[in-house]
Formats: C-alpha cells, sequence, structure tokens
C-alpha cells in the first residue's frame, strides 16, 4: 500500500506509517555493551536529524545495555536481533521500543511465539527483516534463484505467521543490495502488505556508490509513494546516513526545513576557490534553522543570475564576490570574508 494508507504503527514515541512523515533511521556501530560509546554516538546521530535509531543485540549483555541507553537518548531504539530468541524476549523487557528479527532464522514456531508474547505484552511492534542473502533454498529453486518474487513470499510467509499468533503490531523490509530487484520486490509487497514499509538499500557500498545506490533505489520507491520509514546504509560513518536521507526526503519534497546549498560546477572563467568555498557554506548552514535556498556561484557571467534566483547567493569575481539577497546586490565582498558574511546574513535572516 501506499504510505498514506498502511497501517499506523507507534514505536515509543514516534508514529510510522498511515501517512506519517517518513521517518529518518540509522543504525548504531559501537558495541551496544559499551553504555557510553553507544549513547555519545545516539546523541550525535539525534543532533543530525535521525529519527529512530537501531542497535545489534548480539549478545545478552547488549540486551541489558539497552534499559540505560534508553534513559539517555531521546529517540525510540529498535533492537537488532539474529538467531537467539531469548535477545529479543531480554531486549524488550530492557525497553526496546521495536525489534528487528527474521523469524526464519530464531527457531521454530514456539520460540517465535514466545518472542509475539512477549511483544504482545510490552506492545512493541515486530519489524520482520528479509534480506535477499539469507533466502530459504526452497524459495530460490522455486523461482530459480533469488528474486523479487521469492524475497516477497519469504517476507508475507513471516508476517502471516505473526498474524497467526494474533499479533499485527508489524513493520516489514525486505532488502537486496541489487537495486532494480529490490524496488521490485518493494513494489510486489506493496500491493499486498498492508503494514508499514522500512526502505533501503542493503550493502550498498562506500559514501559514493553507497549514496548513488541508495538515491536511485529509495527514490524510485519514494517517488512512487512507497516507504514509511528510511535508512541510507553507508559503509562509513553513521552521521552520514542521516545528511544523505534527509537530502533525499527533501530533494523529492518529501520534507520541508534546512538550507538548500546549490553551487555551479566551475569552469574556466572561476577566479575564487569556489570548490572549496562551496564545501564550507554547505557545512555552515547544517546548524541553521532556515527555510531557505543558498546559491555559490564561481563568476560574473553565470553568476548573478543564479544567484539571484536563490533567496541568497553569492557570485564570485576576481579575489571577491557579490553577495545577492532577493536578486539585489547587496555587497561587495574579500574573497576571504565571504563565508563570514554569508553567515552573518544568514544568522540575522529576516526573509
Ligand atoms: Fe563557470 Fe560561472 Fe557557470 Fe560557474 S557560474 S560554471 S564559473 S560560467
Amino acid at each position: 500500500m501506499k504510505r498514506e494508507e498502511t497501517k499506523a504503527i507507534r514505536i515509543g514515541d514516534r508514529w510510522i506509517g498511515g501517512g506519517n512523515p517518513i521517518a529518518i533511521q540509522s543504525m548504531t556501530n559501537t558495541k551496544t555493551e559499551d553504555v557510553k560509546a553507544t549513547v555519545e554516538q545516539i546523541l550525535k546521530l539525534e543532533a543530525a536529524g535521525c529519527e529512530i535509531i537501531r542497535c545489534a543485540v548480539p549478545t545478552m549483555e547488549a540486551a541489558e545495555a539497552l534499559r540505560e541507553i534508553k534513559k539517555q537518548i531521546h529517540i525510540p531504539l529498535v533492537a537488532d536481533i539474529h538467531f537467539d530468541y531469548r535477545l529479543a524476549i531480554a531486549a524488550i523487557e530492557h525497553g526496546a521500543d521495536k525489534i528487528r528479527i527474521n523469524p526464519g532464522n530464531i527457531g521454530d514456531s514456539s520460540r517465535v511465539r514466545a518472542v509475539v508474547d512477549k511483544a504482545k505484552e510490552y506492545k512493541v511492534p515486530i519489524r520482520v527483516g528479509v534480506n535477499s542473502g539469507s533466502l530459504e533454498k526452497s524459495l530460490i529453486e522455486k523461482y530459480g534463484g533469488v528474486t523479487a518474487e521469492g524475497i516477497v513470499e519469504s517476507a508475507l510467509d513471516k508476517v502471516r505467521m505473526i498474524e497467526e499468533m494474533d499479533y499485527d503490531q508489524i513493520v516489514v523490509s525486505i532488502k537486496s543490495s541489487d537495486v532494480l530487484m529490490c524496488v521490485k520486490a518493494h513494489e510486489l509487497i506493496s500491493e499486498v502488505c498492508p503494514y508499514p514499509l522500512h526502505i533501503g538499500i542493503t550493502e550498498s557500498g562506500t559514501l559514493l556508490s553507497g549514496n548513488i545506490k541508495s538515491s536511485v533505489g529509495l527514490g524510485i520507491m519514494l517517488y512512487q509513494g512507497l516507504g514509511d520509514t528510511i535508512r541510507v546504509s553507508l559503509t562509513g560513518d553513521p552521521l552520514e546516513e542521516i545528511k544523505s536521507a534527509k537530502l533525499i526526503l527533501k530533494t523529492l519534497g518529501l520534507r520541508k526545513g534546512g538550507i538548500e546549498v546549490v553551487s555551479c560546477p566551475t569552469c574556466g572563467r572561476t577566479k575564487i576557490d569556489l570548490i572549496g568555498l562551496a564545501n564550507q557554506v554547505e557545512t555552515m548552514v547544517a546548524d541553521i534553522p532556515l527555510d531557505i535556498k543558498v546559491a555559490v556561484m564561481g563568476c560574473v557571467v553565470n553568476g548573478p543570475g543564479e544567484a539571484r534566483e536563490a533567496d541568497i547567493g553569492i557570485a564570485g569575481g576576481i579575489g571577491e564576490g557579490l553577495l545577492i539577497k532577493k536578486g539585489e546586490v547587496i555587497k561587495k565582498v574579500k574573497e576571504e570574508e565571504l563565508l563570514s558574511t554569508l553567515r552573518e546574513e544568514l544568522l540575522n535572516w529576516k526573509g
């Protein structure tokens, strides 16, 4: 179902699905048992805009650490569990707001039932996670390989198993590192599944390839109205995941707020260090709570025109630049003072 029509599910104090705003998620890469390091990372992610955080729970010590972590953070926490159903039960008892399991790898149905019963008792939703890399052999044989259809059938089997245990607080995630397979699987499952979808391209790679694959995959799905929560998976600092997720949502018009920086690609006419300046501007505006467009342009040929279309812009000259606000040149500034002058203008922005 499209995101307006999916079932609304509560995770801690946040609702997802049912047309609620798309939530940005990330996952810690600290040892969850190390409460201090994990809390520090979550607080940084919160400040950057992370709205739901997932922590790996590979040990009983990690499950127990959740209670202390929860006391020190402000966003819902999802416990990620594989193989051991007792860890899922302990994570719920220690305050997890949602658990992520693959019912296919935590044992027989009595173990799944024990987890579902505990989730029911604590009113904690279950995210059913199915990954193309762990697709059942029978489905690989049935579909002649790993396919979108196989991934969907696997996920629906797990969903049905939980529904038959009389529980419907479910979120579904189906992942593949093959972007087009992932898109197709989401298109297929959205036709039959009423639960919110957590979407992302798994194992998408390092900063460059991860961002490109995620932007393409998530972009197609989000544009079609699919996806209630998102994660940009990157082999890198989780903070980068948040920046990318925010930009993807903003680019698609699915989120407002934050300064958008546009900058020219530079060419033979550029006479200032525009690449350096554009990067500095992007970092500088990150903590300014305005919803405007800032242009950083390299020259006086196209620069002023482009800068005029933004709310405020810089057009570079030789060792200096023009500051243009709402189409009017307001200042001529030395190159080395362009960044500080722009920041001053933004901090005193009156629209
Ligand atoms: Fe070149 Fe000027 Fe266009 Fe930048 S704005 S790409 S410097 S012509």
